[in-house]
């Protein structure tokens, strides 16, 4: 199996609009691709929150009797993709609490490193969380605030750490968050000149929606009452934005910190070319990572690219627990073999990353049974041999192919002619400065 790291939640937030659920319910659609075990919707009419939540994809949860019933002209919406707290419905978000300040919705995409020591210490001070997620412990801090709420913000981010970006609702605010490092992307976007907030900026497009600005690392965006107040915590660090967003994660129609995903993409099969000169017949891209990046390769190479891996768009998933095997299935079932157009060929496959390996092996050996002369691999990145603890769901790494063989056990495994990565210094020629390369490198930027 080849086993496709997951994504790993999306937000989205909107404020003064009429039917504002329903905008929330195309932006989740949007970016559907985030998380796909749960996605839920809470609004509010400035006196009382709404909300509904469900498990499996935004379009099955939602529809026009549940978005009216979802009331009010502000909104924030959340696809889960769990990777702390089991796959339920009561973990799905957003989370959302009544407290003396009012009520707080918040949702979160990203995962904290030091879940466990907070949540014992605000157990101690008699906590008691709904859910076993860690979004919950940032909730929680805002709720037992005295604070006005841009402080208790400011208090909760210094005791958090990990990856946050997150979308907050109250009776009366909508305010975007993101964490000092800005490991996850957010954005900033208007639609009628009001606010709108979302992971990606392909959720601006679908509801018509103006991108306006990133959200700083470290920076707190509030929307009240027609003003923007922004504030950003003292002594960041360096900005880490996590370099497998634009590598797999984000649609390509998105632009992350400036740059456009696809451009990115194209460039490190553009990148590749120059690094694998190979004599082959045809670029053969695997799923969306690897199809920009093989069209770079193809047009920098001048060989034709050919889409002999066909996409089955239904994906059957989406209420069951995501355990390994289904996973495993689940990528299967999304790619299929057109043999004639390999047969008698030299074929270059490109790929966003090779993981276990194990999915790209059943690939492969489909190509070699369809009778092609030749099979090679190009990957457009770096080998992984790091776990990622900042919200990717890769394996440990006893489970990470590239931490356990050299290339050449590699490409021996794959029964492959010849296997190349993309070199740490093409990678960060095309990336540029400020990107977590942990899962490459080891340097995790929060230790
Ligand atoms: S360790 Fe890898 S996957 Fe995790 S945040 Fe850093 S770059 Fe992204």
């Amino acid at each position: 199996m080849k086993t496709y790291p997951k994504h790993y939640c999306g937000i989205f937030g909107i404020k003064d609009m009429p039917r504002a659920a329903e905008y929330a319910a195309y932006g989740l659609h949007a970016i559907q691709h985030r998380g796909q075990e749960s996605a839920g919707i809470a609004s509010t009419n400035g006196d009382k929150f709404f909300e509904h939540k469900g498990m499996g994809l935004v379009l099955r949860i939602f529809d026009n009797r549940i978005l009216s019933g979802l009331e009010g002209q502000t909104a924030i919406g959340h696809n889960r993709y769990a990777t702390t707290g089991k796959s339920e419905l009561k973990n799905a978000q957003p989370l959302s609490v009544q407290c003396k300040r009012g009520g707080i919705a918040l949702a979160h995409n990203g995962n904290l490193t030091n879940t466990k020591a907070l949540r014992t210490e605000l157990e101690n001070h008699g906590v008691a969380f709904q859910t076993t997620t860690d979004s919950e412990i940032m909730l929680a801090l805002l709720a037992q605030s005295d604070k006005p709420l841009d402080q208790a913000i400011l208090d909760m981010m210094s005791k958090v750490e990990g990856a946050y970006s997150l979308v907050i609702m109250t009776e009366t605010a909508l305010i975007a968050v993101r964490d000092p490092h800005g490991f996850r992307p957010l954005s900033l976007g208007t639609l009628d000149g009001n606010p709108v907030i979302a992971s990606e900026t392909c959720a601006f497009d679908i509801i018509g929606a103006r991108f306006e600005r990133e959200v700083e690392p470290g920076e707190i965006v509030i929307f009240e009452s027609n003003n923007v107040h922004t504030q950003r915590v003292a002594n960041l660090p360096q900005r880490t934005l996590c370099a497998f967003e634009k590598v797999y994660f984000d649609r390509p129609d998105s632009k992350i910190d400036g740059q456009s995903v696809y451009g990115i993409r194209f460039a490190f099969g553009e990148r590749l070319a120059k690094e694998y000169p190979i004599q082959g017949d045809i670029v053969v891209p695997i799923l969306d990572g690897g199809k920009y990046a093989a069209l770079g390769y193809a047009k920098a190479s001048g060989i034709q690219l050919v889409e002999a891996f066909v996409r089955n768009h239904y994906e059957h998933r989406s209420f069951i627990q995501p355990n390994q095997s289904e996973r495993d299935r689940t990528a299967e079932f999304k790619l299929n073999l057109i043999p004639e157009l390999v047969r008698g060929k030299r074929v270059i496959i490109i790929d966003d990353s090779i993981v276990r390996g194990t999915t790209c092996k059943s690939r492969i050996k489909k190509v070699r049974e369809a009778g092609a002369h030749e099979v090679h691999v190009l990957v457009s990145c770096p080998p992984h041999i790091h776990p990622c603890y900042y919200g990717i769901d890769f394996p440990d790494q006893s489970k990470l192919i590239a931490a356990n063989n050299t290339q050449d056990e590699i490409r021996k495994k794959l029964d492959l002619d010849s296997l190349g990565y993309l070199s740490m210094e093409g990678f960060m020629e095309v990336l540029g400065q400020g990107h977590c390369l942990a899962c490459w490198n080891g340097n995790y930027p929060t230790v």
